[in-house]
C-alpha cells in the first residue's frame, strides 16, 4: 500500500495568536513546533514566516533563520509559501526560493479569500516556475478552483516543472470552491498522470474531511493552523502536533505507513534525495 505523505502547515499568514493563542509565530517556535509535529507524522512542513509583532512577511532572512533552526532538529521535508499574504508583490513573495527550499507553493490562479483577493495571473505562475526550476525546488500546484486545475495542466505543458507533478487541491477558502467530495474528485479527475496530490480542506470540517478523502481515494494530508485552528467543534487544538498525530492515526488505523522525510524525497524526486 501507497505510504501516507502528512504536511503540516503550521502558522500560515492569516492566523493570529487571538484565533489560537498557541500559534507558533518566531523562528525558534516554529521550529520546535515543527520537529514536534515530525515526531507526531509529518514529512513535510509548510511555512510562512512572521515579523516580530506577528504580521506576515516574506522577508529572506527570517525564513533563512527558520529553516536553519528546523534543520538542527530534524530532515524534514521544508516547503516554503510563494502565496505570501494579501497584496504583496510577485517579487515579494518569491524571496524564500533563493533559499533553495525542497518545495515550494505555486499557487495556479487568482482567488478570492473573504473579502480580499490574491493575485496569480498566468505571466506571474510562469515567472514563479521559472524561479523554482532555476533553484531546483519542487512546486506544489495549489488549487483553488477547479479552473486553476486546467491552468496547472497549462504551466505543465510549458516543460518547465519535472514530474511527478504535486498538486495541493485546497477547499473551502471563503470565496473560492467550496469542499464537497464532489468537487475534490472533479479537480482529481483533471489532474494529468505522473501527479500526486494532498488535499487541504480549511476550516475544522474542511480539515476532518480532507483526512477522510486522502484515506479513501488514496491522496496525501495536510493539516495545522493555517488551516484549522480547532481540534473538534469549538475546541482549539493545543498544538500542530496534535492534528498531526490524530491524522496519522486515522491513516494508520484505515492500513497506511506513514512516509518519512526520505520516503517523500523519494516519492517526488527532489534534488535534495
Ligand atoms: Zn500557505
Amino acid at each position: 500500500m501507497k505510504k501516507m505523505v502528512i504536511t503540516c502547515a503550521i502558522t500560515g499568514a492569516e492566523t493570529t495568536r487571538e484565533h489560537n493563542p498557541n500559534l507558533p509565530i518566531s523562528p525558534q517556535e516554529i521550529a520546535d513546533g515543527t520537529y514536534d509535529a515530525y515526531k507526531a507524522g509529518a514529512s513535510i512542513v509548510h511555512i510562512h514566516v512572521r515579523n516580530p509583532d506577528g504580521t506576515p512577511t516574506q522577508d529572506v532572512e527570517i525564513f533563512r533563520e527558520t529553516i536553519k533552526l528546523i534543520r538542527e532538529k530534524c530532515d524534514i521535508v521544508i516547503e516554503t509559501t510563494t502565496g505570501g499574504a494579501v497584496g504583496m508583490s510577485p517579487e515579494e513573495r518569491l524571496q524564500p526560493i533563493q533559499l533553495s527550499p525542497d518545495m515550494a507553493s505555486l499557487d495556479c490562479g487568482t482567488v478570492n479569500f473573504g473579502d480580499e483577493y490574491i493575485e496569480n495571473t498566468w505571466p506571474m505562475m510562469q515567472q514563479f516556475a521559472e524561479e523554482m526550476k532555476k533553484h531546483g525546488v519542487k512546486p506544489t500546484l495549489e488549487c483553488f478552483d477547479l479552473g486553476h486545475v486546467y491552468l496547472a495542466n497549462k504551466l505543465i505543458e510549458t516543460g518547465l516543472l519535472e514530474a511527478p507533478y504535486h498538486f495541493g487541491m485546497v477547499l473551502n477558502v471563503p470565496g473560492a470552491l467550496p469542499y464537497t467530495q464532489d468537487n475534490l474528485k472533479y479537480m482529481l479527475k483533471v489532474m494529468p498522470e505522473n501527479s500526486e496530490w494532498t488535499v487541504v480542506g480549511i476550516g475544522g470540517k474542511g480539515a476532518m474531511m480532507g483526512v477522510a478523502d486522502a484515506i479513501e481515494l488514496g491522496g496525501f494530508m495536510r493539516q495545522g493552523f493555517e488551516d484549522n485552528i480547532y481540534f473538534e467543534k469549538g475546541v482549539l487544538a493545543d498544538s500542530n502536533a496534535q492534528l498531526i498525530e490524530r491524522a496519522a492515526n486515522m491513516a494508520k488505523d484505515a492500513g497506511y505507513e506513514i512516509a518519512t522525510p526520505a520516503d517523500v524525497r523519494e516519492i517526488f524526486n527532489l534534488k535534495s534525495k
